[in-house]
């Protein structure tokens, strides 16, 4: 018979987000619909809901639920967005996006993962969601520009997302050197760049090229 993950999945909407700030409705909404189990792989199926970030094979981790939570709602998507993700690791980040604006383009550079997040976002039945495997450092011009480019791994920016953004658009990343990130968001406008920063985070490193 298949678990209910349902349970769980309430209990750490509230203790680990609603109880730390995560104040957005829509934010919570998608946290309670996606089901992190199904991309936590079998496993990590019992640790799927806990304060943790979870490993997903090649030495890659999707973020702790507040994290994903936290990132989702500093783009204050209202449902109208084209938004680009650099990471898409096993597609949890990208599922909980795909909920609240109107399409995910994500980039990938391990095959293996990008595989895997097909499949995952298949069986969650996330079709407003374009996969591509290569490296996210160069963005994805085809698509551009976006109404926001989100980066699930840590590092320095590329100077091509500022430029594949609309103008007002937000460029949220874990800035920093090895494992000591900071949540930086850019907002572009017109001849300038305002930028605020946010929580203290570790995030697996951003690496150019595909492997
Ligand atoms: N959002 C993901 C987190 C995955 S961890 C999730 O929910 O599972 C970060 C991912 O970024 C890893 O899979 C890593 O391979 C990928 N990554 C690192 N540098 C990259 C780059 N330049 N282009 C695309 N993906 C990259």
């Amino acid at each position: 018979m298949q678990q209910s993950y349902d349970r769980p999945r309430q209990r750490m909407v509230q203790e680990q987000l609603i109880n730390r700030g995560i104040a957005s409705p829509r934010v919570v909404e998608a946290m309670l619909q996606v089901h992190r189990h199904l991309f936590a792989g079998d496993a990590f199926l019992t640790h799927a809901y806990q304060d943790k970030s979870l490993p997903i094979g090649e030495g890659q981790t999707i973020s702790q639920p507040y994290i994903v939570a936290k990132m989702t709602e500093l783009l204050n998507l209202k449902g109208h967005e084209k938004v680009l993700e650099i990471g898409t690791g096993c597609g949890y980040q990208t599922a909980v996006l795909s909920m609240l604006c109107k399409r995910v383009y994500s980039i990938e550079r391990i095959e293996s993962l990008h595989t895997l997040a097909r499949l995952n976002l298949r069986k969650g039945r996330h079709t407003n969601v374009m996969l591509k495997c290569g490296d996210g450092l160069q963005g994805w011009e085809e698509y551009a520009p976006f109404d926001a480019i989100i980066v699930t791994a840590g590092g320095f920016a590329s100077d091509l997302w500022l430029e594949q953004l609309k103008d007002d658009g937000l460029l949220l990343l874990p800035e920093g050197e090895g494992k000591s990130h900071r949540l930086v968001r850019r907002q572009k406008r017109q001849d300038t760049v305002i930028e605020e920063y946010f929580d203290d985070c570790t995030f697996v490193p951003l690496l150019s090229g595909v492997s």
